[in-house]
């Protein structure tokens, strides 16, 4: 949604679409005084809402791994390469459709062109990238190292659960309406726990030699594309994963760990589709959302914009970005 403000204000930051100036205050979450009507219509909105489409359609994928792909509670108690590959293959399968799906759809048959698309230069080729390519090098990060480290924390969450050494596991969750409701709120809460970890664990990922050695790796990639979210250094993936491990000390079932898990890789290949939104019906122009403008500008430059946009932590640091021409000068100074 553009807003009112004039073109001319904002940035221009890769020449294509610019959705106006973000503002937290949009999103009816951590807000004061509070907004619990809009809070509810954006938690629900069938297409356009926290939940759906893709906090669902993620949760789905996690229950269908939970109900169908996970070896018995007797075969997870014993550590086995046999049952950590199954878990390696399901989470390789899982990363690798959904962002060759995206990858195809946007940016190899380019089903809706530019539109509402951020940086209109293609994605990057040549010898600067593994392989000559920046989507074989994202491929290869993403599938070679996020995929074995989520695989790793998965299980070993899993294995922690079944022989009872995790500090709260529910095992069983319909034993009462507290525990059903608690449950629950927590299904909801699950990206809630990724952004507030991304933030920190982001941050301290700017810090100088961890940019210099780790993160340097990630923001080769100014202009995104849908392999990119997951293409980190791996010491980068041994922290940023580390989301699944706040269910070791929060009441957690293995449904709640295997969303995170989920949640956290595929998540982050939509987040950097390098489209604000998806058409998903040419012939009326429907959309739902795909990336956000926000992590985008912290791709174009870098120190900004740290976090997600639900959460306020970059405007209370100093740190937020909302595409204004004003904003832009109080961060960088005139030079870009
Ligand atoms: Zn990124
Ligand atoms: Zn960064």
């Amino acid at each position: 949604m553009k807003t009112s403000i004039n073109n001319d204000e904002l940035i221009n930051s890769g020449g294509g679409w610019a959705p106006g100036k973000l503002d937290h205050d949009k999103i009816p979450f951590l807000v004061w005084p509070p907004k619990p009507l809009k809070f509810l219509k954006w938690l629900f909105h069938p297409s356009d809402g926290y939940i759906f489409p893709w906090a669902a359609l993620h949760f789905s994928l996690a229950l269908l791994s939970y109900l169908f792909l996970l070896p018995s509670y007797e075969t997870l108690s014993t550590l086995s390469f046999n049952w950590i590959g199954i878990i390696f293959i399901r989470n390789f399968i899982f990363v690798l459709i959904y962002s060759s799906v995206w990858h195809y759809y946007l940016h190899v048959y380019r089903f809706q062109k530019d539109q509402y698309r951020f940086n209109l230069r293609p994605l990057g080729k040549g010898k600067n990238w593994l392989f000559g390519s920046q989507t074989k090098e994202n491929m290869f990060w993403s599938l070679f190292s996020a995929v074995p480290i989520q695989t790793f924390y998965e299980s070993l969450m899993l294995w922690c659960f079944v022989n009872d050494y995790m500090l709260f596991p529910i095992k069983d969750w319909f034993s009462s309406p507290f525990i059903i409701i608690y449950f629950v709120l927590l299904v909801l809460f699950v990206p809630m726990i990724q952004h507030i970890h991304f933030y920190f664990f982001h941050r301290i990922m700017h810090f100088s030699f961890l940019y210099k050695w780790f993160h340097y790796l990630h923001h080769k990639n100014v202009n995104v594309g849908p392999w990119s979210g997951l293409s980190m250094h791996p010491v980068e993936h041994f922290f940023y994963l580390t989301t699944i491990l706040v269910h070791f000390i929060i009441p957690s079932h293995p449904i709640h760990f295997i969303y995170q898990g989920i949640h956290t890789t595929i998540g982050a290949q939509k987040g950097h589709s390098g489209y604000e939104r998806l058409i998903v019906n040419p012939k009326t122009g429907k959309s739902v959302p795909s990336a956000g403008y926000y992590h985008y500008l912290h791709h174009k430059y870098f120190e900004c914009n740290y976090g997600e946009i639900t959460h306020p932590f970059d405007k209370w640091f100093g740190t937020f970005h909302d595409g204004t021409k004003v904003t832009h000068e109080k961060l960088f100074g005139k030079k870009s």
